[in-house]
């Protein structure tokens, strides 16, 4: 009888899941492992909102290995010395895991490889599992990464992906092995009120049923703030519960500019990742410094209060901080202004504000949290570095209506359209009555600050 082991990491799904597959192929019994690592948890990765969603997912995948006659395996302790206990209880030859890319990821691949090589167990590593083209699968001549987004989405479109593959019939795991309970979202405080629920199966119902009414639509409506049309599968795409090949795929196969549009936002992670893969470091130094003196925590102690809590007088900068809080979710335009804003307009330092999404957000990740912060600050990828938006002409633009502050920001529900991006504006009487602060800043005093900083001026 041989036995093989499938670590899963961020690939929590058993649709399109080339380390199960290819254990299933090599061995007569698989063990499909989750390890809770504390160096997760000592690194401050694990915020409450992802250890519920991730207790969703884990469920999930127990039932639909259960289905299949298999059950998930659950350990703690640190991930080298678990695989390798694990593959030594059940006598197992492989250990089938996909590529990560973070530090953490390269670090815990390269334990492994020791770990289980002294004891005679082979690792395989399979890429583009995570991410649907590998890191480093496509570069420009002389360099290990592409630095600028579209010619790497010209590169990246011509990729030939592999076959996606269903989920299999049959799972056998040696009786031997035992598993701790797995663990639950009870008990866990700080939840965001409206967290949506990990795991494969409701990815899937979610990405079938948006596919279904939202994805033609998708190229017009992805920044309408309040329209809310996006895809919302940031979190299964981060936990794996879904697979980008599949998704790529997927859209392909439906077709249009809405599909068109999606499938270059997933191409914006896989970017992320090959970026980041080549420069680990860029999760917490800048990718190209810019020599910015950024306002540190202690020098602007009330400036990040007010925007972490969402009272900075900005309706829209506002609202999205206060989504943030409620859904530990935001949307992709409402992040980028109101990373703006902190960034330039406040000019605080990227890794303040990359730190409290981490803390809240469910999507939270390392690479396209970091590597967006740092496009936003201008000492990423983006070729433009020193734009700055203003967040009430971006409001104007993309919540008209007002419709997304309005849900967000109750105190400014009766305020009138024309007015409900700059409450400044509205009459000394009525802006008397409102319990909602005055602007923190002077946006032309930011921009002026902001540009001085980096000698535009
Ligand atoms: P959709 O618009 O439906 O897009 C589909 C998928 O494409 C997303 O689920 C996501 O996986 C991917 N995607 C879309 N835009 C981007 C992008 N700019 N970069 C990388 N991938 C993208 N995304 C995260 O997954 N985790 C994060 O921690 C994260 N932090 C961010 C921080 C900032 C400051 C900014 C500006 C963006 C961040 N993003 C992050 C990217 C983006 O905002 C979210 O992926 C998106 O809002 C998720 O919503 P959705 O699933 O409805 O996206």
């Amino acid at each position: 009888m041989t036995v093989a082991v499938v670590l899963f990491t961020s690939d929590l799904r058993l649709h399109d899941h080339p380390p199960l597959r290819a254990a299933l192929a090599a061995a007569d019994e698989v063990v499909p492992l989750f390890v809770r690592d504390p160096g997760v948890h000592a690194a401050g990765f694990d915020a409450p909102n992802r250890r519920a969603f991730l207790a969703g997912c884990l469920a999930d995948l127990d039932t639909s290995l259960r289905r299949r006659g298999g059950r998930l395996v659950v350990r703690t302790g640190p991930v080298v010395r678990e695989v390798c206990a694990v593959a030594a209880e059940c006598g197992a030859s492989e250990v089938h895991m996909a590529a990560g890319v973070t530090g953490y990821a390269q670090r815990r691949e390269e334990g492994l490889h020791d770990g289980l090589g002294e004891r005679g167990v082979a690792l395989r590593v399979h890429d583009a599992v995570i991410t649907a083209v590998a890191p480093g699968a496509v570069t420009p001549a002389g360099s290990d990464h592409y630095a600028v987004f579209t010619p790497y989405f010209r590169r990246w479109s011509r990729e030939r992906m592999r076959e996606t593959s269903p989920a299999p019939r049959t799972v056998r795991v040696p009786d031997a092995v035992h598993s701790e309970p797995l663990p639950s979202r009870g008990g866990l405080s700080g939840i965001a009120p409206e967290l949506p629920a990990g795991g494969e199966t409701p990815g899937r119902e979610r990405f079938s049923r948006w596919a279904r009414e939202d994805l033609s639509g998708y190229e017009d409506s992805h920044d309408d703030l309040a329209a809310d049309a996006t895809s919302r599968l940031s979190p299964y795409l981060h936990f794996g519960a879904l697979s980008p090949v599949e998704l790529v795929q997927r859209a392909r196969a439906h077709g249009g500019p809405g599909a068109d549009a999606f499938v270059r936002q997933l191409c914006w992670r896989d970017f992320h990742h090959q970026v980041l893969a080549a420069h680990p470091e860029a999760s917490v130094q800048d990718y190209r410094t810019r020599h910015d003196r950024w306002r540190a925590e202690d020098e602007a102690a009330e400036d990040v209060a007010a925007w972490r809590e969402g009272r900075t007088g900005y309706p829209v900068v506002d609202a999205a901080m206060r989504q943030l809080r409620h859904e530990g979710w935001m949307h992709n335009r409402a992040r980028l202004l109101v990373a703006s804003f902190l960034t330039k307009t406040l000019y605080v330092d990227w890794r303040i504000g990359a730190r409290h999404f981490l803390d809240l957000l469910v999507d939270g990740d390392i690479v396209n949290n970091q590597l967006n912060w740092q496009w936003v600050a201008g000492t990423g990828t983006d070729t433009r570095p020193h734009r700055v938006l203003n967040p009430v002409v971006q409001g104007k633009r993309f919540d008209p209506r007002g419709a997304y502050v309005r849900r967000w920001v109750p105190e400014l529900r009766d305020v009138a359209n024309t007015r409900i991006h700059e409450t400044w504006g509205l009459p000394e009487r009525e802006r008397a009555q409102l319990d909602y602060p005055e602007p923190l800043i002077d946006l032309a005093d930011g921009l002026a600050r902001f540009k001085h900083a980096r000698g535009r001026d």
